[in-house]
C-alpha cells in the first residue's frame, strides 16, 4: 500500500490561508445528512467542562431522550464519542466473550463489517446470507439459530448499502427461545424508521448522530438491555477495548461520574438539541414524515422512468436505492449533481457498485422540497 504525503505548509503559504469556507451542499446521500440549523446553532455554544454539573445534567437528558426515540427503558443507554462504527464496535466488544459464537445476517456491506469486527474480538463467526437488497424471514432465522446455536444474533435493521429494512418483529422471541442476545444495527433507522427496542426484545443496539437524528457525525447512541448487561457483568476477562468498555463508561454516564475521557462537548450540545427537536415533533410523527416524504420520492422517480432496487414492502423510509439505467454513467450523473447543483447522492457499494444510486432523506432533510430539488436536477442531468 502506498501512503500519500502532503508536505508541511511552508513559511510563505502559512499566512495566506483563507478562513474556512465550504460549499453549501444538500446532502441527499447515505449520510451524513444536513444537520438542523438549530443543531448547528447549539453546537456554537461555548463549551463547559466534561464534569461540569451543567454538562452532566445534559448527559442525563441525552440518555432520557435516547430512551424515548429508541422506545426502551434500558438503564444503560448512552452516546459513544465517535461515529456509528465506534458504537458498532462498542456493541460487539461488550457482548462477545472470546470463543462465543455469533450469527450475523449478511445482506449488504454493513453485515460484512459486523463479521470483520466480531472476528477481531475472537468470536466464532457464522453467517446467514441473502442477495443484497433482500431480507431474512423468521423461518430462515429459526433454521440458522437451530444450526449454529449462537450466543448472539446480529442483524442490520436498515442496510444502508441496499436500502432494505430487515423486519424485527418476532426475532427477539426467537432469540429468547434459543437463549441468545439480539444485537441490532440501527444506524440508518433511528429517528426515521419505526423501532421498538423493548417490545421487539432487542438486547444491544447502536446508531449514529448524522442521519435520522439530524445532527453532525461523532456522538453515537449505544444501548444494552439488562440481559446484555448481566452477561457483561459476569465475564471473567476484561473487555478488550478500553475506550468502549461499557463498565467503565457507565461510571461516567451513571451516578459515579468518574472521568473516563474528555467528551466532545459541542457535539453533545448538538445531539441534545437534535433529540429535543425530535421529541418536540414526536417520534411517531417523525416516522410518518419520513414515510410520506419517501413515498413522494418513489413516485417522482418512477414518473421520470427510474426503477427502484428493493421490493416496496421492505424499502427503507430513510434510504432508497435507485437502479442506474442501462447505458447511463452513474458516477458522471452524481458528479454533475454535486458540481452543478450542490446536491450529494451516494453510489452503490460492493455488489451494487455502479448499479445503483443511493438517495437518503434523513432527519431534517426528509422534506418534500428536497425531493423536488433533486428530481428537478435529475431531469436536467439525465440523458
Ligand atoms: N452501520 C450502518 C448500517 C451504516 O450505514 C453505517 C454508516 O453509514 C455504519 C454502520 C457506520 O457508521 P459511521 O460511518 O458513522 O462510522
Amino acid at each position: 500500500m502506498q501512503l500519500t504525503h502532503t508536505p508541511a505548509i511552508n513559511d510563505s503559504q502559512r499566512r495566506q490561508l483563507a478562513p474556512l469556507e465550504m460549499p453549501p451542499r444538500l446532502l441527499l446521500g447515505p449520510g451524513p445528512s444536513n444537520a438542523h440549523p438549530d443543531v448547528l446553532q447549539a453546537m456554537n455554544t461555548p463549551p463547559v467542562g466534561h464534569l461540569d454539573p451543567a454538562f452532566l445534567a445534559l448527559m442525563d437528558e441525552i440518555q432520557s431522550l435516547l430512551r424515548y426515540v429508541w422506545q426502551t427503558e434500558n438503564p444503560l443507554t448512552i452516546a459513544i464519542s465517535g461515529t456509528g462504527s465506534a458504537a458498532m464496535e462498542g456493541a460487539i466488544a461488550n457482548s462477545i466473550t472470546p470463543g462465543d459464537t455469533i450469527l450475523i445476517g449478511v445482506a449488504g456491506y454493513f453485515g460484512n463489517r459486523l463479521v470483520d469486527m466480531a472476528g477481531r474480538y475472537s468470536a466464532e463467526v457464522r453467517t446467514i446470507t441473502k442477495p443484497w437488497g433482500q431480507v431474512f424471514n423468521l423461518q430462515e432465522l429459526r433454521s440458522a439459530l437451530e444450526a449454529h446455536r449462537p450466543a448472539i444474533l446480529a442483524l442490520v435493521h436498515a442496510e444502508t448499502s441496499t436500502g432494505a429494512r430487515q423486519p424485527l418483529l418476532g426475532v427477539g422471541e426467537l432469540c429468547r427461545e434459543f437463549d441468545c442476545l439480539l444485537l441490532v444495527d440501527s444506524v440508518t433507522s433511528l429517528g426515521g424508521v419505526p423501532l421498538f427496542l423493548d417490545e421487539w426484545g432487542v438486547d444491544l443496539a447502536y446508531s449514529c448522530s448524522q442521519k435520522g437524528l439530524g445532527c453532525s457525525p461523532g456522538a453515537s447512541p449505544l444501548t444494552m438491555s439488562p440481559r446484555a448487561w448481566e452477561k457483561l457483568q459476569q465475564r471473567q476477562t476484561k473487555v478488550s477495548n478500553w475506550y468502549l468498555d461499557m463498565q467503565l463508561l457507565s461510571k461516567y454516564w451513571g451516578k459515579e461520574r468518574v472521568y473516563h475521557h474528555t467528551a466532545p462537548i459541542n457535539l453533545y450540545y448538538g445531539l441534545r438539541e437534535a433529540l429535543r427537536l425530535l421529541a418536540d415533533e414526536g417520534i411517531e410523527n417523525s416516522w410518518q414524515r419520513h414515510q410520506q416524504t419517501v413515498e413522494y420520492l418513489w413516485q417522482e422517480l418512477e414518473n421520470i422512468g427510474l426503477k427502484l432496487h428493493v421490493e416496496p414492502e421492505f424499502r427503507l423510509s430513510t434510504l432508497t436505492t435507485v437502479c442506474i439505467p442501462e447505458g447511463v454513467d452513474g458516477k458522471e450523473i452524481s458528479r454533475q449533481l454535486l458540481n452543478d447543483y450542490n446536491i450529494e447522492i451516494g453510489g452503490g457499494l460492493g455488489e451494487l457498485a455502479q448499479k445503483v444510486w443511493r438517495v437518503g432523506l434523513m432527519g431534517y432533510n426528509s422534506r418534500k422540497e428536497n425531493v423536488d430539488t433533486l428530481v428537478a436536477a435529475l431531469k436536467q442531468v439525465l440523458p
